[in-house]
């Protein structure tokens, strides 16, 4: 029995979290482990809290139950907090994991630094969605919970083409896979599909970039005004800084976007060298080696001006070692 059996088991009241502004790993997470609890211990009272699920979502079972809003709860016998580097970006729900009586932490980010009382932390998994596989009865996955688990595995590596896909990682999703999902739909509908608006911002933002470090580098910036300008929010953003990446020369890729007056939202993906996670813990942010977030203050001259310091140093160790 693993531990998450061991803590369901036992558990009268359930309630899980995942990180502010979910993303699909951990909307996968979070509705694939409400779908298992109901199915391993059907007298459970849950509840999952995340904030707003974006549409594109809608086809996992348990999307409708997801609630948004903090409420008045009897403390839950049980908290389990899934793709959450840091207490802090369990947001508003925060409240649920001070007051539970046990929790757990089921993630994949090397930053994780294990705030639950049991943390089960991979950080060489591609995906959070990857280690609660290893955490379920696999015989108790169905179709549903297998298209949370799938959606969570495809959004992190990019469908199955980031460093941080491993053959484990193709193993379980052919395994999901074999429950008869219907998985092209699933890879279009949530990763590839862009409205025509979301398509015009990135092109705005991919045609605007500018690369430094003889090309090596490159960063783009979205300001509130242009989203008002195109009436798109963050969750519109997805993806710009992936094609960045993968933009030929390109070692290091910044996206930012403004999220209010001189403060930025900042995503960064690396291909071989930078430890971008390294850079995002300095700044107050987390994520993994290929791929890390952070806020960060001022103009974007001084947040492009203090990551590329980083950067640069990085690089310049990568070619001394050589
Ligand atoms: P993003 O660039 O927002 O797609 O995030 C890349 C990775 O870094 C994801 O795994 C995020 O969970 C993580 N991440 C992003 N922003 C932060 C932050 N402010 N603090 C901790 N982790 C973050
Ligand atoms: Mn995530
Ligand atoms: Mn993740």
């Amino acid at each position: 029995m693993t531990k998450l059996e061991e803590m369901l088991g036992r558990a009268r009241s359930l309630v899980i979290l995942g990180h502010i502004n979910p993303d699909g790993d951990c909307v996968g997470a979070c509705l694939a482990m409400y779908n298992y609890a109901g199915i391993c211990n059907p007298g459970l009272y849950r509840k999952v809290y995340l904030q707003t699920v974006p549409q594109k979502f809608s086809y996992l079972q348990g999307y409708d139950e997801v609630e948004s809003e903090v409420r008045q709860e009897e403390p839950f016998d049980l908290c389990v907090c899934l793709d959450c580097s840091n207490k802090e970006r369990l947001g508003g729900f925060q409240v649920y994991l001070e007051s539970a009586n046990s929790s757990l932490c089921i993630d994949h980010h090397v930053t994780n630094p294990g705030y639950a009382q049991e943390n089960i932390i991979w950080p060489q998994a591609s995906s959070t969605c990857e280690v609660l596989y290893g955490q379920l009865d696999e015989g108790l996955i169905n179709q549903d919970i297998a298209a949370c688990l799938y959606t969570g595995i495809i959004h992190d590596t990019g469908v199955l083409r980031f460093s941080c896909t491993s053959s484990r990682t193709m193993e379980i999703a052919g395994k999901l896979m074999a429950t008869g999902i219907d998985f092209t739909k699933i890879i279009d509908d949530s990763y590839f599909k862009k409205t025509y608006l979301q398509s015009q911002i990135l092109g705005r933002a991919l045609m605007e970039s500018v690369r430094f470090f003889d090309g090596k580098c490159i960063f783009t910036v979205v300001k509130k005004q242009d989203m008002t300008f195109y009436g798109v929010g963050p969750k519109d953003l997805d993806g710009i800084v992936d094609q960045l990446r993968t933009i030929d020369g390109i070692e290091c890729a910044i996206f930012m976007y403004e999220t209010d007056s001189h403060m930025y939202k900042v995503s960064m993906r690396s291909n071989n060298v930078v430890d971008v996670s390294r850079i995002a813990s300095y700044f107050g942010g987390g994520g993994h080696v290929r791929a890390a977030g952070c806020t960060m203050s001022g103009s974007v001259h001084d947040v492009v001006n203090n990551l590329s310091g980083h950067i640069e140093k990085q690089m310049l160790e990568e070619t001394a070692d050589v």
